[in-house]
């Protein structure tokens, strides 16, 4: 945290993305990670992990809408959804309000990451109290490994990780991936949290070889977040069974009666239209 009462997220030694800071809400060490949460002048409550940006609230509902309703719009029934980290409760609180949806099983590692958003931002964290969520505090990669050899399955994963760093470095794996496969239903999606495409190319490349080598359709989409280093972000999406637009039900979202504040029918289709250096980096492995 800096003195001056600016925060700056770092991207190597070349980039930084600064906020001006009102107030500290909350700093504490947990046995994963840093965990603060400050109020800032122009974009409300931030979580930062490590010091890298989570959550801001003034824009969190870019990111929490397109990890959730492009696949939620996309699988035709989906009842039980898991999601791994996102422990700002962003992404939890998306998912339940899809009517299909019976039950939501959240599994964040850290809990003071849970217990700081929702003392300080319950725009996102309020949800947790919903029964249909279920919050166990424990590692992503054991639960799924379990959840594989269970035979427990889930129509949707959603991995709304932090950077491939400390404890979230295995889900960034290939082991990880197989799991995630045998935890789905036979018609089963996973969407994962998918790094810039601008700078963190080797760990997208990764990502999507990974689901090449994993699942039937993969395909990849974009969409612009302002607190993120770049301003462009991408999440992967692997699939068992539906394609992303081909088998897309746009009637489904109107059908939905929900009310979005970036999600529509139109940028659901246009966040698969990647930039041409993209297609060209990753066309080997994208089966879409
Ligand atoms: N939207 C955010 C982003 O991309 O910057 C992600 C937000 S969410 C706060 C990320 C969460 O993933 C963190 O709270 C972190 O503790 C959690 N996480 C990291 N590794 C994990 C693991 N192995 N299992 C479960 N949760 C994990």
């Amino acid at each position: 945290m800096n003195s001056d009462l600016w925060v700056e997220e770092k991207l190597e030694d070349f980039l930084g993305l600064r906020f001006k800071v009102e107030k500290t809400l909350f700093s504490g060490k947990s046995e994963f990670q840093t965990v603060d949460v400050v109020e800032t002048r122009g974009h409300g409550k931030l979580l930062l992990n490590d010091g890298l940006v989570m959550v801001t609230e003034r824009d969190e509902f870019v990111y929490h809408d397109m990890i959730t309703h492009v696949p939620l719009f996309v699988h035709p029934n989906p009842k039980r959804v898991l999601v791994i980290g996102g422990g700002d409760g962003g992404t939890a609180r998306e998912v339940i309000r899809h009517k299909s949806v019976e039950k939501c099983v959240m599994v964040e590692i850290d809990e003071m990451v849970v217990n700081a958003c929702k003392e300080h931002i319950p725009q996102t964290a309020s949800c947790l109290s919903d029964p249909r969520i279920e919050l166990i505090i424990d590692d992503g990669v054991k639960y799924v490994k379990e959840a594989a050899n269970q035979g427990e399955k889930f129509d949707v994963i959603l991995v709304d990780s932090t950077d491939p760093i400390g404890p979230a470095q295995p889900l960034f794996g290939h082991e990880f991936y197989e799991n995630i496969y045998k935890s789905l239903s036979e018609d089963g999606i996973v969407v994962s949290q998918g790094e810039s495409p601008f700078y963190q190319t080797d760990m997208q490349n990764k990502l999507v070889q990974i689901l090449n080598d994993t699942f039937p359709i993969v395909s990849i989409y974009n969409f612009s977040n302002l607190t993120y280093p770049g301003g462009l972000w991408s999440f992967t999406f692997g699939s068992k069974k539906y394609h992303p637009l081909n088998d897309f039900k746009e009637e489904a979202v109107a059908a939905s009666e929900l009310d979005f504040e970036y999600y529509n029918k139109e940028i659901h289709r246009g966040a698969f239209a990647i930039p041409s250096f993209m297609r060209k980096r990753l066309s080997s492995w994208l089966k879409d």
